[in-house]
């Protein structure tokens, strides 16, 4: 049996646009705090990781934690009342279905669990999925990856798994964990870019049904 980890943000779905005025509005109203630093480069894309460093020279470490919790809630609030299934990429629910029958699928997302289970629930995409790992599993996206394969598996040897993300830190994380990097063309990382990174497998788009389930038999990794 193979198993499918999918990332979600930009991979399976585009929520973007809420990221900004989500974290915004939650350090105002759960930390005090208007002007906030942006992620510096190479720092972990964790939701947990994302508050520390833009919180860093606002508030003190131990109140940053205590307050954590708060501002996830704080944050799926807004993700609750905003997001919905017109944010899933064409053809998303049909592919997932396809894999569902081939073998076991899953999520991992630098996300906290508390967002992404708002985020799959508001896009209906939360039943397709036997297990999701998140930030709050492990600290960084290859750990997160190695988490979902220890915990999706149960024990029994996966043929194959394949690692679905959008940017080089997934394809990263793919490689780490010995899984075939499949690099997802619908972010901010063009298909030459997720090749040079070292993705095995690129996928433009979802669209083409028949496409894409031919690729992801993994067949390609035998002609390169
Ligand atoms: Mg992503």
């Amino acid at each position: 049996m193979n198993l499918y980890l999918f990332d979600v943000d930009n991979t399976m779905l585009d929520v973007d646009h809420l990221h900004r005025q989500a974290y915004e509005e939650m350090y105002e109203k759960v930390y005090n705090v208007k002007h906030s630093l942006s992620l510096p480069k190479g720092e972990e894309r964790t939701t947990h990781n994302i508050i520390r460093c833009a919180l860093t020279n606002n508030v003190p470490g131990k109140k940053i934690e205590e307050q954590m919790e708060e501002a996830v809630e704080s944050m799926a609030r807004l993700y609750m009342s905003r997001v919905n299934p017109l944010f899933v990429h064409t053809n998303v629910p049909h592919i997932l279905g396809k894999l569902n029958e081939r073998g076991m699928v899953g999520v991992f997302t630098g996300g906290a669990r508390h967002i992404t289970n708002v985020i799959l629930k508001k896009t209906n995409l939360h039943e397709r999925f036997h297990h999701v790992s998140t930030c709050d599993d492990a600290p960084t996206r290859k750990e997160i990856v190695k988490h979902a394969i220890e915990n999706a598996s149960l024990g029994r040897k996966f043929d194959k798994v394949f690692v679905i993300g959008d940017s080089p830190e997934d394809i990263e994380a793919a490689k780490s964990n010995n899984a075939v990097a499949v690099g997802v063309a619908m972010g901010y990382h063009d298909e030459e870019t997720l090749r040079k990174s070292g993705a095995d497998i690129v996928i433009k788009d979802w669209e083409d049904t028949e496409e894409v389930l031919e690729k992801l038999k993994g067949r390609i990794l035998l002609n390169s």
